[in-house]
């Protein structure tokens, strides 16, 4: 399936130069939704996977839908200050911005096999917070999977170099 017709790009937001791409068309669409459930969570199949970590907020909704379909529980990775327990944090880059992620120091079981989610991977640097926040509460990423890939900014080379398995289900060229 053409994922890419689901997904609306809207140029200029959040602000100029960046081709904003917009997966609330996708989740509002039943098939669309179910059919990148499926995708995603079949490309992890044969792996080994104890949790989904999500990252917040667009990666809760596909995150927490992949951990159904797969059987697992689901940790959430969530922005500065919104979790109530003892946290890790990590700053990073966003293409348009600084900001931080945390997680909770006990979310994940030592040793335990997490795959990480978000909707979209760009210069990576969300999903490599995330990943370093997996490593320091614990856990081992076994596999990053997303809906959306921007591979002109790079993101999926930094996690393979990472031997992060990563899997994309539609990508756009330019950022
Ligand atoms: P990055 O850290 O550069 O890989 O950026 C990925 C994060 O920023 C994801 O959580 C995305 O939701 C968001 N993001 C970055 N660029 C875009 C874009 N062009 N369209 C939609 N979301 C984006």
């Amino acid at each position: 399936m053409d994922f890419t017709q689901f997904i609306r790009t809207i140029p200029d937001y959040p602000k100029p130069g960046i081709m904003f791409r917009d997966i609330t068309t996708l989740i509002a669409h039943p098939e669309g939704l179910s059919a990148a459930i499926d995708a995603l969570a079949g490309q992890f199949s044969g792996v080994n996977i104890d949790v989904v970590a999500g990252i917040e907020a667009r990666g809760f909704i596909i995150g927490g839908a992949i951990a159904q379909a797969l059987g697992t529980g689901f940790v959430p990775v969530r922005k500065r200050g919104k979790l109530p327990w003892k946290t890790h944090g990590e700053d990073y880059q966003l293409e348009y911005g600084i900001d931080r992620l945390e997680i909770h120091q006990d979310a994940i079981d030592p040793q335990a096999r997490v795959l990480l989610i978000d909707d979209l991977i760009a210069t990576g640097g969300t999903a490599i917070a995330a990943a370093n926040l997996i490593t320091r509460a614990g856990g081992i990423v076994v596999g990053a999977g997303f809906l959306v890939d921007l591979p002109d900014l790079g993101g999926v080379v930094k996690l393979t170099a990472r031997k992060i398995p990563v899997h994309a289900l539609c990508a756009y060229e330019g950022d």
